[in-house]
């Protein structure tokens, strides 16, 4: 049986930005797994938790320590910044390892560029 919205506080107030549409029990477009009756997007109540999704953002948010690290680098080298990532993803040093992987990832043509673009549209639509 799901909660009342009366006795989670359900509201406008967003502690730290949290809101219903990052949370783990947000059923889109407009309902919840465990609290009755409409939900709003922009909303929270105290039985908020954030999503995987988010976790892994703020994962990447992390691992992305200097932006543009890479592309300074391929332009001492003198080499295209993606000729630089795939040389970095090959290092046997794990920082320059781990930071060229994540780099394709975020390229044009990579997973996580692709899932940001797709967000990008559904949110315009
Ligand atoms: S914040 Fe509360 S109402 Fe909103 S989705 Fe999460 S559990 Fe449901």
């Amino acid at each position: 049986m799901k909660a009342r919205k009366e006795f989670v506080d359900y509201g406008p107030g967003h502690p730290h930005g949290d809101h219903c549409g990052i949370c783990r029990h947000f059923e889109a477009p407009q309902s919840c797994a465990i609290v009755a009756g409409r939900i709003a997007r922009l909303f929270w109540c105290n039985r908020f938790e954030r999503s995987g999704v988010m976790a892994k953002r703020g994962w990447i948010a992390k691992g992305i320590k200097h932006p543009g690290i890479e592309k300074r680098r391929a332009k001492e080298h003198g080499v295209s910044t993606h000729e630089q990532l795939e040389t970095d993803s090959h290092s046997s040093n794990p920082t320059l390892r781990a930071r060229g992987a994540l780099g394709l990832r975020f390229e044009k043509g990579g997973d996580l560029h692709k899932a940001r673009a797709d967000r990008r549209y559904r949110r315009k639509s």
